[in-house]
C-alpha cells in the first residue's frame, strides 16, 4: 500500500473534509492539503494550517476521523470521511492519540493534589504549632468571639447537649463562677454554663466561654472541686489557649477541607471543636492553667487540692496506662501531687452553702 510511503516522496494528497472553526457552528466544506502542515482550504483560501504534531483525535462516530488541534480554538474540529485521506493524515500525526488537554489537565490536578497533600501534612506536623503560637495573640477579640460562637453551636450539636438552666442551680452556678471570675481578674465578658452531657469534662472556648459538662458535676463531691476546675478553664481563657488550639486544629481541618473541596466554615470547625473538648492543651499550657487555678483558689481562701482529686477520680492513675511518653498533657496524678504540694488550708468559708451546692448538683434536672 502506497499510503505508507513517506510523505516527502509523493506529491501531497488532497481531499475534502468538513471543518468547524470553533468560533461559529457553521460547517464548512473544505479541502485538505497535506503539506508541511495540514492546510485547511476553502475556495483556495487557507482557513487554517495545523502542525501535525498538534493534531489530536477527538471522539467520533464510526467511519469518520474527527480531529482537533492544540493550537486551534478548543472547539475547532475537522471531520474526514474518506478512509484513505484519513489514513494519510493519521500517518503524519505522531501525537494523534496522546493525552488530549482535558486529560492532561486532570493528570496535572492529581499531581498538584498529591503535592498539596504532602505539603499540607508537613505544615500540619511541623508548621502549625508554631504558626498557632504566633497567630493566637494577633487574632482580634471580635473575631475570636465570633469563632467562639460557631464553636459553641458545634459543641452543643456534637454532644447533643443543651445548657441546663434550672433556676436554683443556675443561681448557685452564677455565684460560684462570679467569685472565681472576680478573683481571676477577668471581666464580665466571660460566659459560662453547665451542659447536659454525661461526659465528665470542662472546657473553655475562644471568645470567653467556659462550659462544664453535667457528667463532671455528677462526680464532684464539693464546690471546691468544681471551683478549681473552672479556675483552670478560666486560666486557659486568660492565656487564650483555646484560640491557639482552634487555630491549630481549625487550620488543620481547614487545610484538609481545602484538599477535599469542603471549605464551609462550620464543618471545618467540627474537628476543632471536638478537639477543644476531648483533648487537652500542651503540657505547658496545662501547667500554666493549673498554676492559675492554684493561685485563684489561694486568693479565694479555698484549697486547691480538691480539683486534683476530682480529676483523679475521673481519669484514675494515668501512668499505669502507658501514656507517660506519648502523652502531650501532664498526668493527672502529677497534677494532683502538685496541687497537694501547693495546697493551703481553707481560710474562708465555702464558696457555696450546702443548700446551693445541692442545687448546683441538680442544675440539669427539670422541675415538674
Ligand atoms: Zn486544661
Amino acid at each position: 500500500m502506497d499510503s505508507h510511503a513517506p510523505a516527502s516522496s509523493k506529491p501531497p494528497p488532497d481531499g475534502s473534509a468538513n471543518y468547524f472553526d470553533g468560533m461559529s457552528s457553521r460547517r464548512r466544506a473544505v479541502t485538505l492539503r497535506l503539506a508541511d502542515r495540514l492546510e485547511i482550504l476553502e475556495d483556495e483560501q487557507t482557513l487554517a494550517a495545523w502542525a501535525y504534531a498538534d493534531i489530536r483525535r477527538a471522539d467520533s462516530p464510526a467511519g469518520m476521523l474527527r480531529v482537533s488541534c492544540l493550537t486551534a480554538p478548543a472547539l475547532a474540529r475537522l471531520e474526514v470521511r474518506d478512509a484513505v485521506l484519513a489514513g494519510q493524515l493519521v500517518s503524519r500525526c505522531a501525537g494523534m492519540d496522546d493525552d488530549i488537554p482535558g486529560r492532561r489537565g486532570v493528570a496535572a490536578i492529581i499531581g498538584w493534589s498529591l503535592a498539596a497533600t504532602v505539603s499540607i501534612i508537613a505544615v500540619v506536623l511541623f508548621g502549625l504549632p508554631l504558626a498557632a503560637d504566633r497567630l493566637a495573640p494577633l487574632v482580634p477579640a471580635a473575631f475570636e468571639r465570633r469563632l467562639g460562637d460557631v464553636a459553641d453551636a458545634q459543641v452543643k450539636k456534637l454532644f447533643g447537649a443543651k445548657v441546663c438552666d434550672n433556676a436554683a442551680g443556675e443561681k448557685a452556678f452564677v455565684k460560684l463562677v462570679t467569685a472565681i471570675r472576680e478573683s481571676a481578674g477577668l471581666d464580665t465578658s466571660v460566659q459560662s454554663g453547665v451542659l447536659s452531657s454525661s461526659i465528665p469534662n470542662a472546657f473553655a472556648l475562644p471568645g470567653g466561654k467556659v462550659y462544664l459538662f453535667n457528667g463532671l458535676l455528677a462526680k464532684a463531691e464539693n464546690a471546691d472541686e468544681i471551683a478549681g476546675v473552672l479556675a483552670h478553664e478560666l486560666g486557659h481563657l486568660k492565656h487564650r489557649d483555646s484560640m491557639r488550639g482552634l487555630i491549630h486544629d481549625g487550620a488543620t481541618s481547614f487545610l484538609v477541607g481545602l484538599l477535599f473541596g469542603d471549605i464551609t466554615g462550620s464543618s471545618v470547625l467540627i474537628f476543632g471543636s471536638r478537639t477543644l473538648v476531648t483533648s487537652s492543651h500542651s503540657r505547658e499550657a496545662e501547667h500554666n492553667a493549673d498554676s492559675f487555678a492554684i493561685d485563684v483558689m489561694h486568693r479565694l481562701g479555698r484549697p486547691a487540692k480538691p480539683a486534683g482529686e476530682l480529676l483523679f477520680r475521673v481519669t484514675g492513675k494515668e501512668r499505669d496506662k502507658g501514656l507517660t511518653i506519648i502523652s502531650s498533657h501532664p498526668l493527672t496524678e502529677d497534677r494532683l501531687a502538685r496541687m497537694s504540694r501547693e495546697d493551703r488550708p481553707a481560710s474562708r468559708p465555702p464558696l457555696l452553702t450546702s443548700e446551693e451546692w445541692r442545687s448546683l448538683k441538680s442544675i440539669c434536672e427539670t422541675k415538674i
